[in-house]
């Protein structure tokens, strides 16, 4: 067996497959490695559906990254004849002065992108479903929506295998080192060489970029799917995705219209969760139990904003964000060795630009840069 690659990929989730995918579709002899199986939900890439939006009210420079993604999941849909992008439209509601409305607002106006103003009573009309407090401004961006996270990466690697990938699963890399003019990547299988290493490693991250570790949080995250009063009203196609910035508690509320039954996988019913870093855990020594307070808190969020959303629990999952200081993602080769590239630090809301993040990753490591604007999630920012 020949263990020399252009490039290893360490972690094939939602960023690794999709840098395979790009590198082995430019002809580039690449392996990836992963510790589980390709999906799973140890990670941070479990539960069926990620939110996908453009008017990013987190920062207005993460708008081009956004129209990137979005052209990758069609793309990605082209190749493979699959579908992972649904579009529902996102309702956004919460004080006219918070970081939601204000940072939506921002982004849409800078980049034109639509976003719908509605008030109470034209919301009323619409989606009966929710009860907006007085006071809360809501705002609709029409082409916003889910991806499907599993199917997703599935797809990415699917793809990359057709284009010549090698892809491990159930191999854990213990170190990589740098070896001659390349690097040595050690698992418990076997020992690889390459010219390029790219990190992708989500929650574990730092055990491989030690100097990130004291800037890398892992947060244990709850989410939930409830089984609501009469299912249809929140079916997909009648009810949209929705984000609300609830002035009483830290973070926001989010949440997904029911699935049909069958084609999905995982649990079935109203998805909801709380935007807003958990409890800071070790990924190999997560609590994957749930307790009274992590149900008390999504039945608070239902009968604050859906009041018919809440009948009885269904069941209740864990995942991880790993957060940044600052939320914003670290893009970038380490300072040390420009022989290794990172993508990490997703802080909850990287999984919509997986797509685009492959391509900046294949991009890096084969021809130092990308013209896609990532000088504000430069690593710069945490270490020199
Ligand atoms: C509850 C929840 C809700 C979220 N909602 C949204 C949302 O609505 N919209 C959105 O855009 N984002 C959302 N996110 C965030 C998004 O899912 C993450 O930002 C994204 O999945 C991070 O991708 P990653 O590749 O860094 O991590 P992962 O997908 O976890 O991939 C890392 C991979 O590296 C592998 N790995 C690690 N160590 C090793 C090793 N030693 N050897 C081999 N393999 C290894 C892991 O097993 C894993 O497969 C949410 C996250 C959570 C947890």
């Amino acid at each position: 067996m020949n263990n020399n690659f252009d490039v290893i990929v360490l972690g094939v989730g939602s960023m690794g497959s999709a840098a395979c995918h790009y590198l082995a579709k430019r002809g580039h002899r690449v392996l990836g490695l992963e510790q589980f199986e390709i999906p799973h939900d140890q990670g941070s890439h479990a539960g069926q559906s990620r939110i996908i939006r453009k008017a990013y009210f987190e920062h207005p420079d993460y708008v081009p990254l956004l129209q990137r993604a979005y052209k990758n999941w069609k793309l990605l849909e082209s190749e493979a004849n699959a579908q992972v992008y649904f579009s529902t439209g996102l309702l956004y509601a919460g004080k006219p002065e918070g970081i939601l409305i204000k940072g939506v607002k921002e982004s849409s106006e800078k980049f034109s992108i639509p976003v719908e103003s509605l008030n109470a009573t034209e919301c009323q009309s619409r989606y009966p479903q929710f009860a907006i407090p007085d006071g809360y401004e809501i705002l609709f961006e029409p082409d916003a929506g889910f991806v499907t996270p599993e199917r997703a990466i599935l797809l990415f690697v699917d793809q990359a295998i057709k284009h010549g990938a090698t892809i491990h699963t159930k191999e854990s890399v213990i170190e990589w080192k740098k070896s001659g003019t390349g690097i040595s990547v050690i698992t418990h299988k076997n020992v690889y060489t390459c010219a390029k290493l790219i990190i992708t490693a989500g929650p574990w991250a730092s055990r491989f970029i030690p100097q990130l570790s004291s800037k890398l949080a892992v947060s244990r995250q709850v989410l939930a799917w409830v089984n609501p009063n009469q299912s249809q009203s929140f079916a997909l196609g009648k009810f949209p995705c929705w984000l609300i910035d609830d002035e009483s508690k830290p973070g926001m509320y989010y949440g997904f219209p029911v699935l049909p039954v069958g084609q999905w996988g995982g649990p079935i019913g109203l998805k909801i969760a709380h935007h807003y870093p958990g409890e800071v855990t070790d990924p190999d020594k997560v609590n994957r139990v749930s307790s009274p307070a992590d149900e008390a808190n999504i039945i608070y969020a239902l009968n604050k904003f859906l009041p018919d959303g809440y009948k009885s629990m269904h069941v209740l999952k864990t995942c991880l964000y790993t957060n940044t200081p600052d939320e914003n993602f670290v893009l970038d080769f380490l300072p040390e060795n420009d022989n290794v590239a990172i993508a990490a630090g997703f802080s909850g809301h990287g999984f919509k630009f997986a797509s685009a993040i492959g391509e900046i990753m294949a991009d890096l490591v084969t021809k130092g840069n990308t013209g896609l604007p990532i000088d504000f999630l430069r690593i710069n920012r945490f270490i020199l």
